[in-house]
């Protein structure tokens, strides 16, 4: 399909209203990103016509929701390039899948002295479930640190890798600073160690193909609503090899093969790891998404992302007194910033009067913002509904900012 930006704003309802009198402008798509009128739809049809619970009923309605949502698992698995659906567990999102791995694989993998090499870019929530885990454990975390353009010192991965170390997580890439990491080169290097590695994909995944095959990760989690998907859905894939040997996340419904007070056996994957009643209409707005994504081709909305990209950045330069932060060479359409003497939080409350809606703050990587010696920034992140006109209303309003403040 040819990218036909009209047809693909008028895709997303939202986008087509005023705030504050002003068109919306929209770009905090880091943060959320909107939905498309196909994945709306399809949870009011499924809640209008077919509701019910799942793998339980032996009836018309629970088979249909059941066979939706694997359908939806399947189109997970062929969206990644998975060898088998059940190495697709449907989870809440992002910090729900790496708390599973923390969880699982680290009550099984993770002992006494043992260490997780993680980055000093990441979320928060790719480093506070494997500190609880190394409190649990008495496991120590080791920092792989980034130079100042914001990218992954490597050179250093080989040096952090002992003996002791029994996973390293990563993000694929940075919410703040944009930056797309070398995961494969960092995947060869830790199985280069027989190291296992979880990749934080969600900033990934809605930018660029990605092949969980050919980058041989070990579980790769990212969240429904970062991809055009509803929110309380996301997805943690992990390798057979390790998910059949980890213990359950959680108990309940779903998850057993077998209950009696004496001892319980467990389901198989993938259900083993989804206790309780699962978001299904979730995924199945999740699998909507996907096909969305797919009708338009993830390659042609990393191209235009990449063009946005580059003309927001190149005149964003232009501005006196405005500091990027972020330049590494290889970057996803995210551009963190700052106003010499403006406040992130008053540049941004200022934007949202004209209805531009961007994020400030420290973005949950307050390590990055110690990296830097600030306490945040102003964060404008594109989707591919976004265009250079509404990034012009942006720069305009930020050169009067900045005259307004800095003359
Ligand atoms: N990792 C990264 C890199 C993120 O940007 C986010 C969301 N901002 C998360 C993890 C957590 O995602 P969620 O809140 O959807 O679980």
């Amino acid at each position: 399909m040819s990218f036909d930006i009209k047809k693909i704003r008028a895709d997303f309802p939202i986008l087509n209203q005023k705030i504050y009198g002003n068109p919306l402008v929209y770009f905090d798509n880091a943060a959320t990103t909107q939905k498309p009128k196909s994945v709306i739809d399809v949870i009011t049809e499924y809640y209008q016509k077919y509701n019910a619970n799942v793998h339980r009923g032996n009836y018309f309605l629970s088979q249909k929701c059941t066979e939706a949502n694997e359908k939806a698992r399947k189109i997970v698995q062929n969206f990644i390039n998975a060898n088998y659906s059940h190495e697709i567990i449907f989870t809440r999102g992002t910090t729900d899948s790496i708390n599973l791995v923390a969880s699982s694989f680290g009550e099984k993998f993770i002992s006494c002295d043992d260490e997780i090499i993680i980055s000093e870019m990441e979320h928060h929530s790719n480093i506070v479930p494997w500190q609880l885990l190394c409190e649990r454990k008495k496991a120590k975390i080791k920092v792989l640190p980034f130079n100042d353009k914001g990218e992954l010192i490597i050179e250093k991965l080989e040096s952090l890798i002992s003996e002791r170390t029994k996973l390293i997580a990563v993000n694929h890439v940075s919410n703040s600073l944009g930056t797309i990491n070398p995961i494969k080169k960092i995947i060869e290097i830790a199985h280069s160690h027989n190291v296992p590695v979880l990749i934080d994909g969600a900033q990934g995944i809605q930018h660029q193909k990605v092949d969980v095959k050919d980058l041989d990760c070990d579980f790769y989690a990212f969240s429904g609503h970062k991809i055009y998907a509803p929110t309380g859905i996301g997805v943690l894939y992990g390798k057979e090899k390790w998910l059949e040997k980890m213990h359950p996340y959680q108990g309940g419904g779903e998850m057993i093969d077998n209950v009696t007070f004496k001892k319980s056996t467990y389901n198989k994957l993938p259900f083993k790891f989804e206790a309780g009643t699962p978001n299904y209409i979730g995924a199945i707005a999740l699998g909507k998404a996907i096909d969305y994504l797919n009708s338009i081709g993830i390659e042609n909305i990393a191209n235009y992302e990449k063009k946005l990209l580059k003309y927001a950045t190149e005149k964003l330069s232009q501005i006196e007194n405005l500091k990027i932060y972020g330049t590494a060479n290889n970057k996803a359409s995210v551009i963190s910033f700052l106003i010499k003497e403006i406040q992130p939080y008053d540049t941004g409350m200022i934007l949202d009067k004209f209805g531009i809606e961007v994020r400030t703050g420290h973005h949950c990587t307050q390590p990055i913002m110690k990296h830097f010696n600030i306490t945040g920034t102003i964060r404008a992140s594109f989707a591919f509904y976004n265009t250079k006109q509404e990034f012009d209303i942006l720069y305009d309003r930020l050169v009067e900012i900045n005259k307004m403040f800095n003359q």
